[in-house]
């Protein structure tokens, strides 16, 4: 049991927090349709299909990468390519998994062509979807994977050198900031980093 679920055990608020969360169960259903079916901006007419998020809707820690890449936009969930395997061993080496206790966005939800960074416009259209969203899971921990996703959900044009091992806040979670998986494919030495910022990351959320 985590702390939070004991302390509201002891205050004998665990059912009512139990039934808050299924009551929210019913809110994804029409986000998903809103975000299945935007056309805020030009990225809907070149996607196949838009890339909700994947994971467990009550998780603790929710990863937030950059957009879908051509996997992604070809199968409709995030990290599904070598990039996306990488991800899943690494959490599965700290006891995680996108089935269980995690839950794995984009700041986009659709792909922008050539995998070219997010425009600005973009960013400002799909944010209201990932704030969704992470009012929904209430997760406790957000990690932004990569450079984008790091700047973009702090409003900085700083480094992820100078960005690892600080605790920041986003829409009031703290938000941690490590190596995007595709980023480590090419840069192996950099693991090590990574899995220091998942250790960090632990910690942060114990
Ligand atoms: N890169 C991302 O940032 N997100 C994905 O879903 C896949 C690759």
């Amino acid at each position: 049991m985590s702390r939070r679920d004991t302390v509201l055990a002891e205050m004998g608020l665990a059912p009512v927090w139990r039934l808050r969360r299924k009551q929210a169960k019913n809110e994804w259903i029409p986000l998903k349709a809103e975000v299945s079916g935007c056309t805020k901006c030009a990225l809907h007419k070149t996607r196949t299909q838009t890339v909700f998020g994947v994971g467990d809707e009550n998780a603790d820690w929710m990863l937030i990468g950059e957009a879908p890449g051509a996997e992604e936009d070809r199968l409709g969930d995030p990290f599904v390519g070598q990039a996306g395997r990488l991800l899943d061993n690494m959490l599965a080496a700290i006891g995680l998994s996108r089935r269980e206790n995690v839950y794995i966005a984009n700041v986009l939800k659709c792909r922008p062509p050539g995998n070219r960074n997010p425009a600005p416009g973009e960013v400002e259209k799909c944010t209201p979807h990932l704030l969704r969203q992470i009012e929904l899971i209430e997760p406790k921990l957000i990690v932004a994977m990569g450079r984008v996703a790091a700047q973009t959900l702090l409003g900085t044009d700083a480094s992820i050198a100078s960005l690892r091992g600080r605790v920041f806040q986003y829409a009031g979670v703290p938000l941690v900031v490590t190596y995007h998986p595709a980023y480590l494919l090419r840069n192996l030495p950099d693991k090590a980093k990574a899995w220091e910022d998942l250790l960090f990351a632990r910690r942060t959320i114990a």
